[in-house]
């Protein structure tokens, strides 16, 4: 079972408002993506990684990060495009063969082994999953003038991390259906297998600690969290 991991790099970051992107930022002295291809390197399952970042930046993570902390599961720098799903799209087209992968927001850097052995497992038995935690908080949707409309059941909410694992050829095949079509409304790669793939895509427990690095209190969050597992991901 050949096993690659995308781990996504491309995004600019706005809402962090900061000059560096959120990705290259320091977190315990070391940039934020360093802790996800961190993860991916030392997992026995996976074989190989896929690191996608802007254009620019192909040089600067691979001397500075890919060489620098010797990731040696890194087989290629790609660049991505300007939504997530475009850089997904492009790292989708650099691999040649694989049998399962795994797509990773690298702006996660609390993801655990044992959060990629569960998707592991749970993908040689029903095909397609993804980490996911149960909602806390009451969601509510909202009209454009954030007027109330309507209050779904909190019990079938979850909230949707990554990673998300598929099927290599699935994954790739449904994507270009969703590339073909035009689709500009994609969040993430779940909604590509439910939208244009054949698979049920199922829900596997990942961690409230595995939380997105969005804005400036996040990172100060990530910077608690950090502490407490320093031994563990010796920094
Ligand atoms: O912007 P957001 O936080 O939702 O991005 C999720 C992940 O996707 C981040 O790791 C980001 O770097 C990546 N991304 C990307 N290419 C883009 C936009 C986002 O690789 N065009």
């Amino acid at each position: 079972m050949r096993t690659f991991a995308i781990v996504l790099a491309g995004g600019r970051g706005s809402r962090m408002n900061s000059e560096t992107p959120k990705q290259y930022m320091l977190l315990g002295e070391k940039p934020v993506i360093y802790y996800s291809l961190f993860a991916f390197e030392q997992n026995s399952r996976i074989d190989d990684v896929i690191l996608v970042c802007a254009e620019d930046d192909i040089e600067y993570c691979k001397e500075t990060i890919v060489e620098r902390y010797h990731f040696s599961k890194v087989r290629k720098v790609v660049a991505g495009g300007n939504e997530r799903y475009l850089s997904v799209y492009n790292a989708l087209q650099c691999i040649e063969d694989a049998d399962m992968v795994y797509i990773h927001d690298g702006a996660r850097p609390n993801v655990t082994d044992e959060i990629i052995d569960r998707l592991y497992n749970e993908t040689q038995k029903s095909g397609a999953c993804v980490a996911a935690v149960p909602a806390k908080d009451t969601i509510k949707i909202a009209s454009a003038d954030a007027i109330v409309e309507s209050t779904p059941d909190r019990n079938s909410l979850w909230q949707i991390q990554t990673p998300q694992v598929f099927y290599f050829k699935e994954i790739k095949e449904a994507y270009a259906k969703a590339i073909r079509e035009k689709d500009t409304t994609l969040t993430d790669d779940a909604m590509v297998m439910e939208c244009y793939g054949e698979r049920p895509v199922k829900l596997v427990m990942g961690d409230y600690h595995n939380l997105k690095i969005t804005t400036p209190e996040d990172m100060e969050i990530m910077e608690l969290f950090l502490k407490k597992s320093i031994d563990i991901k010796k920094v």
